[in-house]
């Protein structure tokens, strides 16, 4: 019996609805990267058809989109390494993101077939890619006078610290932006945080993720504080239960020790699934929708949880480790992590399978 994601295709809609009410006025270019944040590239392409385009992060990624007929516009936020990268891209009409001059040199140099649409990185404050306020009319100067390069140039940036309400560093990095680009032509700023926290920052195309899969993208709410649906849910079965006495230790290194006597239930999922392994005694899972805790460490295969809650639990017993009825977000805050790297961290082991309801 594997661990089993079930993906709800309509909760992607849903959540893909509830960006285009948030934003009414900008088009969408949903971020499917890392394999749609661990729910499967393909089946999030195909959920997420009313979308006006894709973002991901390697040249890769877009490739497996073309293969499979998908003709959206899909840009490429990590852009393109060498020449050999950059002549995919325009064959396959990818839009790679510029965010150096090595790539604007690369560009110039490199006969290209036809023409590429590019997007142009501003490095606002967050100093990861992108030209700075200084470089960045020089470079766009440069692209738009390159028969090359197609004249529908957006200029994009990314937030550092968007999911941080009380931080003022959103609205500096808005106004710099604001006061450097002075030209007409698309723009984009706005991640999911953004788009729920910073109305002023959606311009022509926002770039949700981590909403679309239906979690909050902030440490304080949850998902279903702003109308969104969880995409994944991770579940597993009680393979086991045991009826341990008080003084019994749990798992390796004995970190459980039944302080009565007590069930204890053994599902099969283990961090060889991507279950977190550093989860400690207490976080949260569900067992037939009985709120009840890890006991013991989590091991490669297997987690052991404290059947108290839910004594008549049995062998067979559905085990939810997160998504419906259980935010993901609140198994990362246990874990000491975000949602983002769970969900991109589920391994092939799992088997996926699409609901849709
Ligand atoms: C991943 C990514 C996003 C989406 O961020 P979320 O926090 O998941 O909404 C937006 N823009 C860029 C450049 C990204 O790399």
């Amino acid at each position: 019996m594997p661990a089993i994601a079930y993906i709800d295709t309509s909760a992607f809609d849903h959540n893909l609805q509830r960006v285009k009410a948030l934003a009414p006025h900008s088009s969408v270019l949903a971020m499917i990267k890392a394999n749609a944040y661990g729910h499967g590239i393909l089946r999030a392409a195909k959920a997420l058809a009313a979308a006006d385009g894709f973002g991901v992060a390697r040249t890769g990624e877009a490739l497996v989109l073309r293969n499979h007929g998908f003709t959206k516009p899909i840009a490429i936020m990590a852009g393109f390494l060498d020449a050999e990268e950059l002549r995919a891209m325009a064959e396959y009409d990818l839009i790679p993101a510029i965010h150096t001059e090595q790539q604007l040199k690369l560009l110039f140099e490199t006969p290209l077939e036809k023409p590429i649409s590019v997007w142009l990185k501003m490095d606002t404050g967050m100093h990861r890619l992108g030209f700075d306020h200084n470089a960045i009319s020089p470079a766009y100067r440069a692209l738009l006078e390159n028969p090359k390069i197609r004249k529908d140039i957006t200029v994009f940036t990314h937030f550092a610290e968007s999911d941080e309400l009380s931080s003022p560093k959103s609205r500096q990095q808005l106004t710099l932006f604001q006061q450097t680009i002075h030209w007409p032509g698309p723009k984009s700023l706005a991640n999911s945080a953004a788009i729920i926290a910073w109305q002023d920052s959606h311009a022509d195309w926002v770039r949700p993720g981590i909403m679309l899969y239906g979690v909050s993208p902030f440490t304080q709410q949850v998902a279903a504080d702003y109308d969104l649906k969880p995409v994944m849910t991770l579940s597993s079965t009680l393979i086991a239960v045991h009826h341990l006495k008080r003084g019994d230790a749990i798992g390796y290194g004995s970190t459980f020790v039944c302080p009565e006597d007590m069930p204890i239930g053994v599902a099969a999922i283990g961090y060889g699934d991507g279950y977190p392994r550093h989860a400690p005694n207490g976080t949260p899972v569900l067992v037939d929708h009985v709120l009840c805790q890890l006991a013991g460490r989590v091991s490669m295969d297997l987690i052991t949880i404290d059947l108290r809650p839910h004594p008549h639990a049995t062998f067979g017993s559905e085990v939810v480790l997160w998504g419906r009825g259980l935010p993901v977000e609140t198994v990362a805050k246990c874990a000491g992590t975000i949602a983002y790297e769970l969900l991109c961290h589920v391994t092939s082991r799992v088997k996926f399978i699409e609901i849709n309801d």
